[in-house]
C-alpha cells in the first residue's frame, strides 16, 4: 500500500541520483560507513547484511538473537532496556520485555519499529493529533493493575486514516506496582503488522507495531499534562513517561537511521533495493553495540524527539 510522502521509502533513483556511490568491502564496518556518509554520497552494499544462516529478514528476526529486558526487578525501565541492549549478542534486531505480571507474556519490538513509532509520533504532533481516550477501569483497580487507554493513531498509509490501539496495564501511580506493571504493558492494534509473525519461543508473545509505539508516547504526554485522578501527585503524573517499555533512540542514532533510509541500497541477490525494516533493525543493533548506550539512547534533558530532524 502506498505511504504518505513523509513515510514512504525512497526510490533507488532518489537514493543514488546525483550522489557519489561508495561500495564498502565485506570487512568494513557498515556502522562506520553509514555514519560517515556525506549528503552527496550513497552506499551500495553488494554482500549479504544478515548472517549466512538466515536467508531472509523474517528468519533473522524469528531465529536470530534478541535483547532481553525485565529480568532484574529493581532496575528502572530505561536502565533495564539499556542494559539489555548492552548485553545482547550481536547480531540482534529486536528487544523483548518479559512480563513480571504473569511471567509468561513477552512483548517484542523491532529496533526499526522503535524509531518508526517515534517518527509517527513526531508527525502526529505536527500534522494529525493522536487522540487518547481513557483511562478506563476504576481508580482502585488502576493502582494495582494499571490503566487502559484507547488511542487513535494516524496511519502512514495514504488510504487508511487511523489505526486503533488499545493499551493496557499502564501504570499511573508512583507506587511499588509500577515496577511490575511496566514489564506487562500490553497493546493491540488493528493493523496487520502485529499478526504477521510470532517467533514461537515464548508461550505468549506480542509484537509491538509503530502505531503502538506512537500511541504510548501520546499517552505518556497526555498523563503528564492531565491530572487524571484527584489524588494523583506530580510524581504520579510522570510515571507513564518513566515506564516506556522500549528503547528511545538518541538524535544521533536517528541521524544514522535517516541515512539508512535515504542513502543506502543493498543487492539482495536478485535486485537492488533500499534497506528493509529487518535489515535496518539489524544495523541498529550493530550501531547500539558499537556506539554504546550513552550515544545510542535518549537521556532526560536531551532534545525532544518531536524536534529531531525527521525526513
Ligand atoms: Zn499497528
Amino acid at each position: 500500500m502506498a505511504k504518505k510522502e513523509f513515510f514512504r521509502d525512497k526510490r533507488i533513483s532518489e537514493i543514488t541520483g546525483g550522489r557519489e556511490v561508495i561500495c564498502p568491502g565485506a570487512h568494513d564496518s557498515l556502522v562506520d560507513r553509514i555514519n560517515a556518509l556525506a549528503p552527496d554520497q550513497a552506499l551500495y552494499i553488494d554482500f549479504p547484511i544478515l548472517p549466512k544462516q538466515f536467508d531472509n529478514t523474517r528468519k533473522f528476526l524469528k531465529y536470530g538473537n534478541e535483547a532481553r529486558a525485565g529480568v532484574n526487578p529493581e532496575a528502572p525501565p530505561a536502565e533495564a532496556i539499556a542494559r539489555a541492549l548492552h548485553d545482547a549478542q550481536v547480531p540482534f534486531g529486536s528487544i523483548v520485555v518479559r512480563s513480571r505480571l504473569d511471567r509468561l507474556t513477552v512483548t517484542r519490538t523491532m529496533l526499526d519499529t522503535c524509531i518508526e513509532g517515534m517518527k509517527l509520533y513526531a508527525y502526529s504532533v505536527q500534522n494529525a493529533p493522536i487522540k487518547v481516550a481513557g483511562p478506563y477501569r476504576g481508580q482502585s483497580v488502576i493502582k494495582d493493575f494499571g490503566a487502559v487507554f484507547n488511542v487513535d493513531v494516524p496511519s502512514e498509509e495514504r488510504k487508511i486514516e487511523r489505526h486503533r490501539v488499545k493499551l493496557s496495564n499502564v501504570p499511573l501511580y508512583d507506587v511499588d506496582s509500577k515496577k511490575q506493571l511496566w514489564t506487562g504493558i500490553e497493546a493491540v492494534c488493528d493493523c496487520d503488522f502485529t499478526r504477521w509473525w510470532i517467533t514461537g519461543r515464548y508461550l505468549q508473545e506480542r509484537l509491538f507495531c509503530q502505531h503502538i509505539v506512537a500511541a504510548y508516547y501520546a499517552v505518556a504526554k497526555f498523563c503528564t499534562r492531565n491530572r487524571l485522578f484527584k489524588d494523583q501527585t506530580a510524581e504520579d503524573m510522570k510515571v507513564p513517561s518513566w515506564a516506556v517499555p522500549f528503547p528511545i533512540f538518541s538524535e544521533v542514532a536517528v541521524g544514522y537511521w535517516n541515512k539508512m533510509r535515504a542513502q543506502v541500497i543493498v543487492n539482495t541477490g536478485k535486485m537492488r533495493k533500499p534497506l528493509n525494516s529487518g535489515k535496518r533493525s539489524k544495523l541498529l543493533g550493530d550501531y547500539t553495540a558499537a556506539k554504546g548506550k550513552e550515544t545510542a539512547l535518549w537521556h532526560p534533558g536531551d532534545k525532544k524527539i518531536i524536534d529531531y530532524n525527521w525526513y
